[in-house]
């Protein structure tokens, strides 16, 4: 390994100069040597590795107490980053501008589109995203669905390269390989050079000379997949559930997206749901109300008989414990709440109004609300509020 310099003299600072003044340093070495700025001087790129390099350790506390007690001899002989050997990679420089210069320079945006950060980037595909409609039943209890898609997925002629029987592409010409063309742009800090996205390769730096027959070059088939999903209990219209990795993969190679899923509620015509709480009303007439009944009402798990005490009021609600939806975080299950209604008869024939002539001034039909009847208001607070 070639004799390194000093950390200090490569940043140009000495032996005492702050955190601040370090980063400053680094940064004035960084824009000067950046090699977007400096494409015909090959130099410039060593400088500006030997300055991340210097700057990955004296901008480390730990890292630069051995290197002022030992020197390079102190980092092991690789200096910083780690354990890469031969010097940082572009990446790992590109990596660190973040904190560096972060949103207030100009440089920010220019120097996150260089050569090197994009070219070792892995590509994602699109995500995919469908609707998917769940009775009410399938929400209370949570259901397992195959769900049939139309994806992108890898050519497996070609193994997802697009070339034929999957050999080897060649680098594109117009870029090197690089993805990126550069322009010489004028901006206030002087002549940069700005890049580009390939036009010839898209900026996959990229070509297939020789096509796959099966995806014609594209690498990837649009295909029917069967994709097996297990929607939790508790969901409501709106949430968003996500499967990894089973959206589209990239043209040529790449990581798939996701598959995106939106959970649209049927309405049930008898069940309403209410939170975690099935509602139910129940029509019930004067008699069944006078008298008392057993009544079968429908609920999410088939249909459950309940009892009504001779003289139910009208506006009672019963709870069947238990029979509501799961709460999304797996712990306890609603209830459902049957609102009884005491119907009255919109017509009457000769007869039964000539019955109910009769009780109209019976003496058990006059309403005598005692004390522990309550009302509508308390009724709500009782069942929705604890
Ligand atoms: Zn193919
Ligand atoms: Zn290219």
């Amino acid at each position: 390994m070639a004799t390194k310099r000093d950390y200090y003299e490569v940043l140009g600072i000495d032996k005492n100069a702050s955190a601040d003044d370090i980063k400053k340093a680094y940064r004035k070495m960084a824009i000067k040597y950046h090699p977007d700025k400096n494409p015909d001087d090959p130099s410039a790129e060593e400088k500006f590795k030997e300055a991340a390099e210097a700057y990955d350790v004296l901008s480390d506390a730990q890292k630069k107490a051995r290197y002022d007690q030992f020197g390079h001899q102190g980092l092991g002989g690789n200096g910083g980053f780690g354990g890469y050997g031969g010097g940082p990679s572009m990446e790992d420089i590109f990596s660190q501008f973040g904190d560096i210069f972060g949103d207030e320079s100009p440089f920010g945006s220019f120097f996150g589109r260089s050569t090197g950060g994009q070219r070792q980037r892995v590509r994602r595909g699109s995500d995919l995203r469908i609707k998917l409609k769940l009775n009410l039943q399938e929400v209370a209890n949570g259901v397992e669905k195959k769900i049939k898609v139309k994806r992108h997925v890898t050519c497996t002629t070609c193994g997802g390269n697009g070339s034929k029987n999957g050999t080897a592409v060649t680098t594109c010409q117009t870029c090197n390989g690089t993805g990126q063309v550069r322009k010489v742009v004028n901006t206030m800090l002087g002549q940069m050079v700005s890049t580009n996205t390939c036009p010839t390769c898209n900026g996959e730096g990229k070509q297939v000379t020789d096509r796959c027959d099966t995806c014609f070059g594209e690498g990837r088939l649009l295909q029917e997949d069967v994709i097996p999903i297990k929607i939790p209990a508790g969901v409501a219209e709106g949430v968003q559930l996500s499967v990894s990795g089973k959206g589209n993969v990239p043209p040529r190679g790449g990581v798939a997206g996701d598959l995106l899923i939106l959970i649209e509620e049927e309405e049930d015509e008898e069940l309403k749901r209410d939170g975690t709480n099935i509602v139910f009303d129940l029509y019930v007439n004067f008699a069944d109300a006078a008298l008392g009944t057993s009544v079968e009402v429908p609920t999410i798990d088939g249909r459950a008989r309940i009892t009504l005490e001779p003289g139910t009021q009208s506006g009672k609600i019963l709870r069947l414990k238990g029979k509501g939806i799961k709460e999304l975080n797996g712990y306890g299950r609603g209830d459902q709440l049957v609102h009884v209604n005491v119907w009255t008869p919109r017509t009457l024939s000769s007869d039964e109004r000539a019955l109910l002539e009769r009780l109209r001034s019976a003496p058990n039909f006059l309403p005598k609300p005692n004390k522990n009847e309550k009302g509508f208001f308390e009724k709500m607070k009782d069942f929705f509020h604890g």
